[in-house]
């Protein structure tokens, strides 16, 4: 079976690296030198453009950071659609607007190659460790065909129904993730202002109904979470850029079908403001910066 891997960056690197560890053969592109310097090191076999990895591959997984650069990798120029044989299957595991898959589905049906969506949940610690949540959005037929690849990169795969929900399923995910972060950095930050120890009111949120895993397993305020981002400064983790995109596309398609969503756009405003501040690319659970004294 040829595999091809296109956007191996922090996340399709590390999904790529398991692949190559199971012993699959691995087709691979990245516009970025180091991506591909760590995919070779890993036994990957490196290609010009996306049209060179796809040539001849019965599966194509896509890891890009939104959907412009999906449009392009399927459809453009050196798209990998133009090339693909029929029977081949392309799998996208980026976070994208439900729209765009269902654009590149439809124009894959037309050539005979099956396209879905599969995006995930489990950060850069679960692609390195295999162990992701795939969302996948395609026809029962299909779900089977993408489970026996994505399990070798992940210890979930579900089927959210048709192409496209896959993306509903992340995106809504991620809206509840955003507010619930926000929620707990307000309550961390007023707790600690009215005087109780961080430890102390930590312990009773995750005893108590206002425990979420923004709470018990990121918490915002550094170092109830030994493993959180909070206790490293904010490094390494889900990046504030990616929670403000991820909330866009939830607000985006709410619009499309007219349902409210209040909560989000406000915390959307929050994380717009966290972005303009230089923050762009800390963990999104620094959003407990907006509740605190600015530092001198
Ligand atoms: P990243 O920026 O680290 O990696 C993206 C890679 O795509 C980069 O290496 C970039 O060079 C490459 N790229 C961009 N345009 C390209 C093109 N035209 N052709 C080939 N390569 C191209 O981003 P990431 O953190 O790996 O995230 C990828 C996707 O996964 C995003 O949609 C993100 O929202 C989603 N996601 C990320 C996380 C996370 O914790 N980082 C978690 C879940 C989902």
């Amino acid at each position: 079976m040829k595999i091809a891997f296109i956007g191996l960056g922090n996340m399709g690197g590390c999904m790529a690296q398991n692949l190559l560890k199971a012993g699959q053969q691995v087709w691979g592109y990245d516009l970025s030198e180091v991506a591909l310097q760590h995919f070779t090191e890993g036994g990957g076999i490196v290609c010009s453009t996306p049209q060179a990895a796809a040539q001849e591959a019965d599966i194509v997984i896509t890891m890009l950071p939104a959907a412009k650069h999906v449009r392009d990798v399927y459809l453009g120029e050196d798209g990998v659609l133009a090339t693909l044989k029929a029977g081949s299957l392309c799998i996208d595991c980026s976070t994208i607007d439900p729209q765009t898959i269902k654009d590149i589905a439809e124009a894959g049906e037309a050539k005979q190659i099956v396209v879905c969506d599969a995006p995930v949940s489990g950060g850069t610690i679960g692609a390195q460790a295999g162990t992701l949540t795939f969302m996948v959005g395609a026809s029962e037929q299909t779900y089977e065909a993408t489970k026996p690849v994505l399990s070798l990169m992940g210890k979930n795969v579900v089927h959210c129904g048709a192409v496209g929900t896959g993306q509903v399923a992340k995106i809504c995910n991620n809206l509840i993730l955003g507010i619930s972060m926000t929620a707990v950095a307000e309550g961390m930050a007023l707790g600690v202002k009215l005087g109780i120890d961080p430890h102390a009111l930590a312990g009773v949120i995750n005893s108590s109904s206002g425990r979420c895993w923004s709470s018990e397993v990121c918490n915002p305020w550094p170092d109830i979470c030994a493993n959180a981002p909070a206790s490293r400064d904010y490094q390494d983790g889900f990046a504030t850029q990616l929670m403000l995109k991820d909330l866009g596309l939830a607000i985006e398609a709410a619009g499309q079908v007219k349902q409210p969503v209040l909560l989000g756009g406000l915390v959307q405003q929050l994380y717009q403001q966290l972005c303009l501040q230089g923050h762009a690319n800390l963990d999104f659970s620094s959003i407990i910066q907006q509740y605190l004294p600015a530092q001198k």
